[in-house]
């Protein structure tokens, strides 16, 4: 559906995309993500026609970006991160607005009610967009994205400023539009990209550099395995077993929670499976193990992995007190 194939972009000396390649298949939801300056804005840029590249091919459902930029256009629904609402203008004002300007040939009230329909805004179709809530009016906006059924969506940070009721919301509305289009999703919100999306595009200095299944990723890029396990024993033995584990890497006393049992953190070479050796070698000792967990990787750790400098990332990762990227 969308296939970019060593795409560069120089402004002057600044080389803002060097030799990027990637498809999205139809109906995937992709994240695109990395962190400010990384040339995201210049891909998205170019692929919805806006920009020109300085070499390289840009498709979009078969039609070539660079040569035909109008039909390109025609295929991509764009939410920029500041919705581009005329806030005098009623909903139904305005979506009959950019239905003309757009110049869409689809029969414009039964196209206009299905959209309504699909981003539920029906029951503000007649208020005045000035006052509806942020929420409301991102539906609006991506109400106007869908106008001329494009068949690739692209959201720009859609679920910036929302409050949570209404970001899972615009998420789940998200997930529903990748059934019958393909999305493009640009944002810095991790967790977002792991909640809705079926692939991680990551780019960092005009470079991609990983580009995974969201459920692959992590054992794609992530170093080690984590545990987490509970045990009742003494502190020090049960820290001097587990590290002595063939490929547990290291082990972190996490402290008590309750009066006998002591929770450690145990992490692994890569690829490594350790549950039965450490639940086995925990039983050799005539301790009790009463709990073990898999850790879930986190997606901020990968990102911080492959964005920055091995030095960078763990400084940042002992600052960091939580919160998004
Ligand atoms: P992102 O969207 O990931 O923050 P951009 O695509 O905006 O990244 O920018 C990529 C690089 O290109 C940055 O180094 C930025 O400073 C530079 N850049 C972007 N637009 C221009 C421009 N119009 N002129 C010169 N440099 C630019």
């Amino acid at each position: 559906m969308i296939k970019i194939q060593n795409l560069v972009k120089n402004y002057g000396s600044i080389e803002a995309v060097k030799n990027i390649s990637f498809t999205v298949e139809e109906g995937e939801i992709v994240g695109f993500l990395g962190p400010n300056g990384a040339g995201k804005s210049t891909v998205m840029n170019i692929l919805t026609g806006y920009l020109s590249s300085t070499s390289g091919e840009v498709e979009v459902n078969g039609v070539n970006v660079l040569e035909n930029p109008l039909d390109a256009k025609r295929q991509i629904g764009y939410l920029p991160e500041q919705p581009p609402l005329y806030p005098d203008m009623t909903v139904k004002e305005y979506l009959g607005f950019v239905f003309d300007l757009k110049g869409c040939k689809l029969p414009k009230k039964e196209h206009l009610a299905e959209i309504c329909e699909v981003v539920k805004i029906k029951d503000v179709y007649n208020r005045v967009i000035r006052n509806l809530s942020k929420g409301y009016r991102q539906r609006v906006g991506i109400a106007q994205a869908l106008i001329g059924n494009p068949k690739v969506v692209i959201f720009d940070e859609p679920t910036v400023g929302l409050d949570p009721k209404q970001i899972i919301e615009i998420r789940s509305l998200i997930r529903e539009l990748g059934r019958h289009h393909t999305v493009i999703l640009s944002t810095h919100i991790l967790p977002e990209v792991q909640a809705v999306c079926d692939r991680i595009v990551i780019i960092n200095r005009g470079r991609i550099v990983a580009n995974e299944k969201t459920t692959e990723i992590s054992r794609a890029v992530q170093g080690a395995g984590k545990m987490s396990v509970k045990i009742c024993g003494p502190e020090k033995d049960v820290y001097s077993a587990l590290r002595a584990i063939p490929g547990v890497q290291s082990v972190t006393v996490l402290g008590a929670q309750d009066a006998d049992s002591i929770t450690y953190y145990v992490e692994s070479e890569r690829g490594l499976d350790i549950r039965k050796v450490l639940f086995r070698t925990v039983a050799q000792k005539g301790w009790t193990m009463i709990g073990m967990e898999a850790m879930g990787v986190n997606l901020e750790d990968i990102f911080l992995s492959v964005v920055e400098d091995p030095a960078d990332a763990t400084a940042k990762k002992k600052n960091r007190k939580g919160g998004n990227v």
